[in-house]
């Protein structure tokens, strides 16, 4: 029994440094992966609940890795957040996404289809942030209400006064900003208090939880409730089965996001899928 106790203490500590090594591997191919324009975008349909119109896209980041192919931000984005790295790509994708965005056809609308961008907490804090924005935004000619920017409410948390007046700036210029995954983090809920926001994001946990029982019910429909009193929209995530968008939508949360409208999609696709989806 010792011996095979023995066994398994060392398959434990193999497993362990493979995967540390695998990390220190994509952490140092992540410093090379902009510069060799290896990151590229996708976007997921935003849809309004009562009429399936679309709104707009969120922006997410995938990596085409040299040797392992595609790769999600599940296994690199908590890498690139330990380090400065996240501040580079958060910010090409900013970029992009905005870029994707101004090519999209949009009638006569002013502020759809919108883009949706997530914006780490080190990109506000390596300063000239809301800089950066007006310069993108300045550079590919898209309206300001066609920007929204996803934020976590770990970068609310503490009294970082210049986190609240980038965001007011922001919001000066027209740009929307989106509480993301709201209530997985350290809720405190005390930032609703007195920082300007204008969309809530529903976590997924709370969307597949939706049609288990009444219990998980109720919870979302006070946090909807709890929206519309601080008139902030909202936007389910992973919306997956009809039963979902249906409760949803008698719940009043206004718009859904996920696999049951259209998985992530190309920035062509989705200039596409705009047109065939604007309604009326
Ligand atoms: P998130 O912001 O919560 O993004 C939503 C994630 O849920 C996306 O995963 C999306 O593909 C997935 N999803 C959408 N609909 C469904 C559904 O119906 N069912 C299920 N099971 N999943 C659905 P993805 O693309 O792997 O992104 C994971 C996370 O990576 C994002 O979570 C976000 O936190 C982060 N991320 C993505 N792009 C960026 C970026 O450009 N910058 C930063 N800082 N973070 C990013
Ligand atoms: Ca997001
Ligand atoms: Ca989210
Ligand atoms: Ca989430």
């Amino acid at each position: 029994a010792k011996a095979e106790g023995k066994g398994r203490w060392l398959r434990y500590r193999q497993e362990h440094e493979v995967r540390a090594a695998e990390r220190m591997r994509l952490r140092a191919a992540l410093e090379t992966a902009l510069p060799h324009g290896e990151f590229f975008l996708e976007f997921q349909p935003i849809v309004a609940l009562a009429d399936g119109r679309t709104v707009g896209f969120e922006a997410l980041l995938r990596w085409n890795h040299p040797t392992r192919g595609r790769l999600m931000p599940g296994e690199f984005i908590e890498i690139a957040e330990e380090s400065q790295a996240i501040v580079a790509i958060g910010n090409w994708a900013l970029s992009a996404a905005v870029t994707a965005a101004a090519a999209w056809p949009h009638g006569d609308a002013r502020c759809t289809p919108y883009v949706s961008v997530n914006v780490s907490a080190r990109q506000f804090r390596a300063g000239g942030f809301t800089e950066h924005v007006r310069q993108v935004l300045a550079e590919s000619g898209l309206p300001a209400c066609r920007l929204m920017l996803e934020i976590t409410e770990t970068l609310l948390l503490g009294d970082d006064e210049q986190v609240w007046q980038d965001l007011a700036e922001l919001r000066q210029t027209g740009v929307r900003v989106a509480i993301d995954d709201f209530g997985t983090g350290y809720s405190a809920l005390n930032y609703l208090r007195h920082i300007p926001l204008d969309v809530l994001k529903l976590d997924r946990v709370f969307t597949s939880s939706l049609t288990t029982s009444q219990r998980q019910a109720d919870l979302v429909d006070g946090i909807i409730t709890l929206a519309q009193k601080m008139r902030l929209d909202t936007v389910a995530e992973g919306v997956e089965l009809p039963g979902e968008h249906d409760l949803l939508r008698r719940l009043g949360c206004g718009y859904g996001q996920g696999y049951l409208f259209a998985r992530p999609m190309s920035a062509e696709a989705a200039g596409r899928w705009a047109t065939t989806h604007a309604g009326r």
